[in-house]
């Protein structure tokens, strides 16, 4: 722990072990032991962990369902002076997990907010599924069902980033099977099974082989998903006329001649080298 840690009105997000005690940090666990204020998003659940530090912090709930009244509630405290941490139930606060409101208002009234970093279910699942990790996309959890889940599922499907997302068991093979119709059944995906605990598992390579996996053995567990991203359009088969007259029509339009070879590169796959070659010889000096 730093030396002046817990500081009085600052808010700290400490993250917690995903399944595996192992991985609780002595960082965190210093600063949570001396702390004036706990807020957990479960205090029965936490009540174990914090017990074992002898935490004597005084805890106070703080969950999706009482966010807004406590809100005001833990800002209040922070202005009274007190050092305030928040823990959820597993992992990072603030992904998928009350935190996230609260690190707004404390950062938008002025209280510094300083994160305890430890492990997180999407990171973890991103670096060990092998996928490109470079560039990529969270999800968290889908909307449970309607046009919102349909939309969200759509861009994922065109989405050239690796994609992260959490799901419940009961609702992972349909899951898998709308990902399978909308993606196809052999884009690369991981699931991620019980990361950090002893019966860690990962499925994949495919969709389809994550299916047929959890269809004959049920899901049980915690499961975060990462989804290979969408592979980018082959180049598109344009004779050399169309592509002058497309090019020609962005510089109408206003644009630079490499900004109209940049453009249509990057719509067509075409090499803008090309591209420019083809723009400079159609055009009157
Ligand atoms: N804040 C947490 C984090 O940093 O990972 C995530 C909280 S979210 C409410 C819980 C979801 O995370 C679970 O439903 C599951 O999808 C995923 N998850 C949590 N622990 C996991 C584990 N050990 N293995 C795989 N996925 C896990």
């Amino acid at each position: 722990m730093q030396r002046d840690e817990p500081a009085a009105s600052h808010l700290y997000l400490v993250g917690t072990p995903i399944g595996n005690l192992g991985d609780f940090s002595p960082r965190a666990k210093a600063l949570l032991t001396a702390v004036d204020v706990i807020a957990c998003e479960d205090t029965r659940h936490s009540g174990v962990l914090l017990s074992n530090l002898q935490a004597r912090g005084r805890k106070i709930s703080f969950h999706q369902h009482n966010t807004r009244t406590r809100l005001p509630q833990l800002l209040e405290l922070l202005a009274e002076g007190n050092s305030l941490a928040v823990i959820s139930d597993a992992g990072l606060p603030g992904i998928s997990d009350p935190g996230e409101e609260l690190s707004a208002a404390a950062r938008a009234a002025g209280y510094p907010v300083i994160c305890i970093p430890g492990p997180c279910a999407a990171t973890t699942a991103l670096v060990c599924s092998g996928l490109p990790s470079a560039r990529f996309c969270f999800e968290g959890f889908l909307p449970a069902k309607g046009r919102e889940r349909q939309t969200r599922l759509e861009a994922m499907a065109a989405e050239q980033r690796t994609t992260v997302l959490y799901e419940a068991p009961h609702r992972l093979i349909s899951l898998l099977e709308e990902l399978q119709s909308l993606c196809g059944a052999d884009r690369p995906l991981q699931v991620a099974r019980e990361l950090t605990k002893r019966h860690e598992q990962q499925v994949g390579p495919t969709i389809a082989a994550a299916l047929s996996h959890f269809q004959e053995r049920r899901p049980q567990g915690e499961f975060t998903l990462v989804l290979g991203g969408c592979p980018a359009p082959a180049p598109v088969e344009l004779d050399d006329a169309t592509l002058v007259d497309r090019m020609q029509a962005a510089i109408r339009a206003g644009a630079s001649t490499s900004s109209a070879a940049r453009l249509l590169a990057s719509e067509t796959g075409i090499s803008r080298r090309k591209l420019y070659g083809l723009i400079h010889d159609n055009t009157a000096d």
